[in-house]
């Protein structure tokens, strides 16, 4: 593989390719790059446990590859018409010699959230890393065609589960502890075709630099990622045909990013080596212009 950025990966136009969300990434073609491959391991998660949300598919299933070639056991939450691309990531981790545990259902749900950490920690034993991942997007053109319903789902899934889950996993995660949050590039230029999405991007964004704060009295590290155009199955299930033939047109690298090009800054936020790294936002996002 070239070590020139802009020539390592597929590159716009893409065909379209609409699938009902949640979507599954066996269906997207070209597959995305979750660094099967590529990963290599050094032990930098040695004997921790880690609870990835959308852990199935896209960014998430490359840090659980990642997380588990450095040594980490991984519980993977995911909705139940993932499966599919559940199974596949826990045959990564398995692969990698690390247990993976799988855990369907919604996380809009408080009672799922919590169950989430309970399960987690009766299997392993312990949690060290929390990675606040899976989220609900849908583009529209216009304030009118976003419905009450459809707003609340951004929050509840984006916004309002982190906190769920997060609540539930602080009291198990001892010092030295890291939670890592998705949030977007959209937190700080939203795009106008993703309001709600946008809105939530930022909330996570300030609930990272606000949660940083009141947890480090508690020796647990909180930071954040902003990814770029990521491909994913979020790219063929909430965007329209043509932002998705065009998709990562819009960075000055002139093509999305993959999976496996996020990998490693959530390991190393994760990571004993960030231990003075918290309260922090990362873009990954091919040069676009956001400060
Ligand atoms: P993805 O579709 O692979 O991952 C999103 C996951 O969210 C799904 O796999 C699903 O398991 C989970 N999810 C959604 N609704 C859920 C619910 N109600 N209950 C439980 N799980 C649910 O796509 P991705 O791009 O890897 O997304 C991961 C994160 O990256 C998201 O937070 C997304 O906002 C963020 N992100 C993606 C891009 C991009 O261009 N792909 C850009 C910026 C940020
Ligand atoms: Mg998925």
């Amino acid at each position: 593989m070239t070590t020139d950025p802009r020539d390592r990966y597929p590159k716009p136009p893409f065909e379209a390719q609409s699938q009902a969300f949640p979507g599954l990434s066996a269906r997207m073609h070209p597959q995305p790059d979750y660094g099967e491959r590529s990963y290599r391991g050094s032990g930098k998660l040695a004997g921790k446990v880690a609870l990835i949300t959308g852990g199935d598919s896209g960014i998430g299933r490359a840090v659980a590859i990642a997380y588990a070639r450095e040594g980490a056991q991984v519980a993977i939450s995911y909705l139940e018409a993932e499966s599919d691309d559940a199974d596949e990531t826990a045959r990564w981790v398995r692969d990698a010699g690390q247990e993976a545990l799988l855990l369907p259902g919604d996380i809009s749900s408080v009672e799922h959230s919590r169950s989430l950490v309970r399960d987690t920690v009766e299997r392993f034993g312990r949690l060290d890393l929390l990675v606040n991942n899976a989220a609900f997007q849908k583009t529209r053109s216009s304030i009118d065609e976003i419905t009450e319903a459809e707003w609340d789902q951004h929050f509840a899934v984006n916004i309002n589960a982190m906190f769920y889950i997060t609540k539930a996993a602080v009291p198990h995660m001892k010092p030295g502890s890291a939670i890592v949050n998705t949030s977007s590039v959209n937190a700080k230029h939203p795009m106008p075709s993703l309001l709600a999405y946008s809105a939530t991007k930022g909330a996570i964004a300030n609930f990272t630099l606000g949660l940083a704060q009141m947890l480090v009295e508690q020796g647990i590290r909180v930071n954040a990622v902003l990814p770029g155009p990521i491909w994913t199955p979020f790219i063929v299930t909430g965007m329209g045909e043509d932002s998705q033939k065009s998709f990562g047109s819009q960075a000055p690298m002139a093509r999305p990013g993959q999976p496996a090009e996020l990998a490693p800054i959530y390991v190393h936020l994760a990571s004993d080596e960030a231990s003075y790294t918290t309260g922090g936002l990362y873009p990954v996002h091919g040069g676009m212009p956001i400060y």
